[in-house]
């Protein structure tokens, strides 16, 4: 661990903390909830996940057992707020069909691994990608992963700690190796870094006059843009 990194990142994160506050992340009453907003939440307003989440407890439906049960049809049609809806019932339902056949539909006793195992179990199932799969270890299963994303990507590039490429898997180890390992420090830190990225550091017109980050801030912008839409 590089204690001059260190210390920039943790500034960083006091920064933004004393601007914005805790942003409580992830807003969820189950874990199982964490795990459906995790899957549906991507390239789709949270606005959206909300509502395809209403949706299913509306149908009594919010759980492993409620989606094993729903046909493809009816789930498609409770999530189709979520855009690419047909996939994401898909991954949904696959997810829901491998903890109940392999876990009992027990997702404590599937949580109940090491970190490393978990992901890569996460990482074989259907359309579960690095940034779900970790959101699902640090914000459900609350273990010590950090979570990245394009908003990362773009905010760090511009702060002139990343190269506009880097790949997820650089990004990741640049904090895990630059941190301590403290979940609570990485569940705040990542949503903290999407705020900005929703809020200040937007692809096309950045308000760096209004970011907490302005005083400290390269701003290097090579002309990066992604499809994120917004965070939870
Ligand atoms: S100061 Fe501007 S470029 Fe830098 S992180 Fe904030 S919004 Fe982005």
């Amino acid at each position: 661990m590089e204690q001059s990194i260190k210390k920039a990142l943790l500034e960083i994160f006091r920064l933004i903390y004393e601007k914005e506050g805790p942003r409580h992340w992830w807003p969820a009453q189950t874990k199982f909830e964490v795990v459906v907003g995790a899957i549906l939440t991507q390239f789709v307003s949270w606005k959206n996940v909300t509502e395809a989440i209403r949706n299913l407890y509306s149908e009594g439906a919010m759980s492993i057992e409620g989606i094993c049960r729903l046909s493809q049809p009816r789930l498609q049609e409770l999530i189709r707020c979520t855009r690419f809806y047909k996939q994401k019932a898909r991954k949904l339902k696959e997810f829901c069909l491998y903890v109940r056949d392999r876990y009992r539909g027990d997702l404590l006793l599937f949580f109940d691994k090491d970190m490393y195992s978990l992901r890569e179990e996460l990482l074989s199932l259907y359309g579960i990608g690095e940034e779900t799969a970790d959101s699902i270890i640090l914000y459900a299963a609350e273990k010590p992963i950090f979570v990245v994303d394009s908003y990362t990507r773009r905010v760090f590039t511009r702060l002139g700690y990343f190269h506009p490429q880097i790949s997820y898997r650089d990004m990741q180890r640049f904090f895990m190796e630059n941190l301590d390992e403290d979940i609570r420090l990485f569940n705040e830190y990542h949503a903290q870094i999407d705020g900005v990225g929703a809020r200040y550091c937007t692809n096309r017109k950045p308000r760096c006059s209004q970011c907490p980050l302005d005083s400290i801030c390269v701003k290097s912008f090579p002309g990066i843009s992604d499809g994120k839409a917004s965070a939870p």
